[in-house]
């Protein structure tokens, strides 16, 4: 038996919250010592310097980063965030979910993800094609369509996938749709992408309020984070009848108790780019948000926000991860022990997402484009498999939610890595 000789490399909060998971599920259903470091740790990274050009002449060096956890299961998938606070760590943490994540739900993908320290907010529109057509072209000999295809994340949109796209294309010398996902409709993305995450996660949430017997109609619901996902899980849950009766992104959360006006909320954010002094509702801080007495918590934004000060204030009947990592493994425990909190784990909650990415993916593939119904309609059907494989392994082990579908998805990854075998 032999132990992985690991370096500092990815050493953070976040990525070490990913390996103590990893453990867990390891040991719940006996891993072989064998397997384990070799399904565990990242297969590799890249990290490149990006210098930009700015407005006013000047040059300015950003840090980005790519990381496959595990291309043996297929292309290695994962989305690119531009944030402030990137770190290795916290890619190669999020890595390591997408292959729990795309295994569980039955993709032929592995795991990646990347990211840009950078506040986007901060740079021109020129700067930030700038900046993301540099960082695809320092990924050129790294990634492919049959190796590691990137799609949108925090502070990442359609906008820039297409910039990357059209970067790798004039690189290669043909039009290559199939290098990124969550692209404009005009130049290859699908029907449905924008919106798969959010729909993804209101049909689960609607799926586990039907087996708790809660009806929609008295459903209430607070979310953190209201850009891509949080803004489309909102429009989803209010459309199948709940009421959301809290919003927040990092400027501020805001909180109606009869229900916040999306289509005023969504006006604001537009031309405001923040919800900011939004008027459509009372102010409240972020934490406060995570303890409002609801029926649905939603957290929609970054990693790590229900933790052990607050795990046992939280009032809400089901916490559904649009996020990733938005719980450390302190406070699940805590949850556990209430046992008055259904938790949908963010590998099954927010696994839309990458679902329709793969439609996308496919569709570039074969040159041949479906409709919306057609994507909705499929993935519906894939998270209805997710949820009852997941809802199964739970009930034979007596799991918590999120072991069963981390076992799930892990043991997947482990099985091919065997078949595959080792090279000696
Ligand atoms: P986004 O950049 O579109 O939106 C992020 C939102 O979170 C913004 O409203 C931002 O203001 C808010 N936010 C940031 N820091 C905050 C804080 N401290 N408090 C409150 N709000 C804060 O990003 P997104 O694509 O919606 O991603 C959100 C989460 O969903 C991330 O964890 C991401 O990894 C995950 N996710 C995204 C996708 C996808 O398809 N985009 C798929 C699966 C999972």
């Amino acid at each position: 038996m032999s132990k992985a000789i690991v370096s500092t490399l990815y050493d953070s909060d976040v990525f070490k919250m990913a390996c103590r998971q990893f453990d867990k599920a390891a040991d719940a259903i006996s891993l072989p010592e064998a397997i384990r470091d070799r399904t565990k740790y990242p297969r590799r990274c890249l990290a490149v310097s990006l210098p930009v050009k700015r407005d006013d002449g000047s040059v300015t060096v950003f840090e980005g980063y790519r990381v496959q956890h595990n291309l043996s299961t297929g292309p290695a998938k994962g989305g690119i965030r531009f944030h402030e606070h990137v770190t290795l760590g916290e890619v190669g943490a999020l890595a390591m979910w997408m292959s729990w994540k795309c295994s569980l739900v039955g993709l032929p993908y592995g795991g990646a993800k990347g990211g840009v320290i950078v506040d986007p907010s901060k740079l021109s529109e020129t700067e930030l094609e700038h900046l993301s057509r540099r960082y695809m072209q320092e990924m050129v000999n790294f990634i492919g369509p049959h190796t590691d295809v990137p799609a949108p994340d925090v502070g990442t949109n359609e906008k820039i996938m297409g910039w990357m796209m059209d970067t790798y294309s004039n690189h290669v010398g043909h039009i290559s749709p199939a290098i990124v996902t969550g692209k404009p409709i005009a130049i290859g993305g699908s029907q449905g992408r924008r919106e798969a995450t959010g729909a993804g996660v209101a049909y689960l949430v609607k799926k586990y309020l039907a087996d708790m017997k809660i009806p929609l109609s008295k459903t209430t619901v607070a979310i953190q984070g209201f850009g891509n996902v949080g803004s489309e899980t909102a429009l989803a849950l209010a459309n199948y009848g709940a009421k959301i009766i809290a919003i927040s992104d990092y400027t501020g959360a805001f909180y109606n108790a009869k229900g916040i006006d999306l289509a005023r909320a969504l006006k604001y954010v537009r031309y405001q780019k923040v919800l900011r002094d939004f008027d459509g509702a009372e102010p409240i801080t972020n934490e406060q948000l995570l303890e409002l007495k609801c029926t649905v918590l939603v957290p929609a934004a970054l990693e790590r926000v229900i933790t052990d000060k607050n795990a046992a204030k939280l009032k809400c009947r089901v916490l559904a991860e649009a996020a990733n990592g938005p719980t450390t493994n302190a406070a699940d425990k805590i949850i556990d022990a209430r046992g008055d909190i259904e938790l949908i784990p963010d590998v099954l909650c927010n696994s839309g997402g990458v679902i329709v990415s793969y439609f996308e993916w496919l569709q570039n593939l074969s040159n041949f484009y479906w409709s919306r119904d057609e994507v909705l309609t499929k993935l519906f059907g894939i998270l209805d498999k997710a949820k009852d494989s997941v809802d199964a392994q739970q009930k034979k082990f007596q799991f918590s939610r999120r072991l069963a579908a981390l076992t799930l998805g892990i043991q997947r990854v482990a099985d091919a890595k065997a078949a595959r075998g080792l090279f000696p």
